[in-house]
């Protein structure tokens, strides 16, 4: 049986994007994205916080086969990029591929079409043969369960789930939380509130961006010649890359990014006991490294508080921290997001009858070049298990699976109409061991708590090496590692060739 799709993408953000652009340009036109939203742009679209934007630098934080020379910033905010987003679906004629409002809450592998089956929530159904994976590792908000939290009469939200209908002027206001998107959000709303009160449990290491309007004789630089433009990415790439091997081992560049961070620190915060509790113990890059201009000045003024008690409780007024009351109008959770072993909010069932959320539990997240799953054959993730990064930018990271996606996809293209590719279990193992080997020796593995890590303590988000390693590793399909499934006749008999 034939699928209704070649392929079928969920989730219509940068991955599913990247994914829909790559199949696009490659002349594919039997291809379906499916989005819960009424609009694509994933977290960029969700998180319209203020200060909101990305700490990696815009040249690289875009599309290979869609560069754009006219960044008004080196670090563009969240307007920007959505509108960058849209702009990628809008000229290369996308929209017609999306499903808007399409929730997809199950996916059935069915072998008489070696694909899957699609069911929304409305219980509309789709077939597609391959089955790609774009729903991003940050979307599920993470709002600690403090006691009395039902009782507090003040507004509070998650920084994803920003109410944009509150002000803030002139009111009481608490964040909790110092990591990413908290240190955009605490510079942002400093100036306009009466007093700002952030709770840190943790120090971030934060190093700065460097951030600079870009000027129109850029834009017309690049403009007329591209190559510039794309010399200025793989410079900031590589840079970052260079960076990067502080965490990898390379000890001398740990400790230069050290004594810089702290340098800086020292001459940005005047207190020197905020500046203290601003310090971090653990190793820089054992928890994300955080970049800002403005994040550690803000510590300067005089309508905010750095407070590192622990948070006793919520009241009615305010937050009670080490028995003091701080009375407040409102509170951000800047408490980040369940992130580790992928919490997929739709039930993907293989052709054994395994959930793969299931079988993540047990094992905790793992694939096969962090794409491809034993077991769930005809099935592709972007950003799956262990492809994140610590020291440069995700989207180098999917479309570098997207070079493997779409070797498979021709490979499925050469396979009789109905087989399937399932990758070999006991390859997908010595991967997985692998790369938990690799890393021994790294920053990430040198004690620190962070989201990297599931409950086992496991770490499952992140990529242990150099990303041009991950590129190199993605750069061609192959086919030996995988079982290929073809149907026989009396249908539902499966053949296998290994
Ligand atoms: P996050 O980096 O995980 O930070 C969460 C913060 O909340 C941490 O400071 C954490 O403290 C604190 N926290 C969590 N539970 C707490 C509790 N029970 N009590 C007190 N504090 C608590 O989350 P995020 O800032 O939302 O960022 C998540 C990820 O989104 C980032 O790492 C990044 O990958 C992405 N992001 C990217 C950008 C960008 O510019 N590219 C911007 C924003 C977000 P501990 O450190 O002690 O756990």
């Amino acid at each position: 049986m034939k699928a209704d799709y070649e392929v079928g993408i969920v989730g219509a953000g940068f991955a599913g994007l990247a994914a829909a652009l790559r199949l696009k340009k490659s002349g594919k036109t039997s291809f379906v994205v499916f989005e819960r939203a009424a609009e694509p742009g994933g977290t960029w679209r969700d998180n319209v916080y203020p200060g909101c934007a990305c700490d990696v630098a815009s040249p690289l934080y875009s599309l290979r086969q869609a560069l754009n020379s006219g960044w008004s910033r080196l670090y563009a905010g969240q307007p920007e990029i959505l509108a960058y987003m849209n702009d990628v679906v809008q000229k290369n004629d996308l929209r017609k591929h999306i499903r808007f409002q399409t929730d997809i809450v199950t996916a059935v592998f069915q072998k008489d079409i070696g694909g899957w089956v699609l069911t929304d929530r409305s219980g509309n159904s789709y077939s597609v043969h391959l089955l790609v994976l774009g729903t991003g590792p940050l979307n599920r908000p993470h709002i600690p369960n403090f006691a009395g939290l039902a009782t507090f009469k003040g507004n509070y939200f998650h920084s994803s789930q920003w109410d944009s209908s509150f002000d803030f002027t002139g009111k009481k206001v608490a964040v909790i939380g110092t990591g990413a998107s908290a240190i955009q959000i605490i510079p942002a709303l400093a100036p306009i509130v009466e007093h700002l009160t952030v709770f840190q449990r943790t120090p971030a290491w934060v190093t700065p961006r460097n951030d600079r309007a870009l000027t129109e004789a850029q834009h017309r630089r690049w403009k007329k010649f591209p190559t510039l433009l794309w010399l200025k990415r793989e410079a900031i790439y590589w840079f970052s890359e260079f960076l990067g091997l502080g965490f990898v081992g390379f000890e001398p560049i740990n400790r230069i990014m050290r004594q810089v961070a702290l340098g800086r620190l020292k001459r940005q915060v005047k207190d020197p006991e905020t500046r203290q509790k601003l310090t971090p113990t653990y190793k820089i890059g054992c928890k994300r490294i955080l970049r800002s201009d403005d994040y550690y000045k803000t510590f300067n003024r005089q309508n905010v508080t750095l407070v590192t008690d622990a948070i006793d409780q919520f009241t009615e007024e305010g937050i009670v921290a080490n028995g003091r009351l701080h009375p407040l109008d409102a509170v951000v959770f800047g408490t980040g997001f369940i992130a580790a072993d992928i919490h997929l909010y739709l039930q993907v069932i293989g052709p054994g009858g395994d959930n793969l959320i299931d079988r993540w539990k047990v094992t905790g997240a793992e694939a096969y070049r962090g794409t491809t799953v034993a077991g769930f054959p005809s099935l592709c993730l972007l950003l799956g298990p262990n492809t994140g990064l610590g020291h440069n930018s995700v989207v180098h990271m999917m479309e570098s699976q997207l070079n493997y996606v779409m070797g498979y996809l021709q490979h499925l293209e050469q396979m009789p109409e109905g087989a399937y590719l399932d990758v070999k279990e006991d390859v997908q193992r010595r991967y997985n061991t692998d790369l938990q080997r690799k890393f021994k020796g790294t920053v990430w593995s040198s004690g620190c708590q962070s989201w990297y890590l599931n409950a086992a303590g496991k770490n499952t988000t992140l990529y242990p090496r150099l990303s041009a390693r991950f590129r190199r590793q993605t750069k061609r399909f192959d086919p030996a590692v995988y079982r290929q499934v073809q149907q026989t006749v009396p249908e539902n008999t499966n053949v296998q060739i290994q």
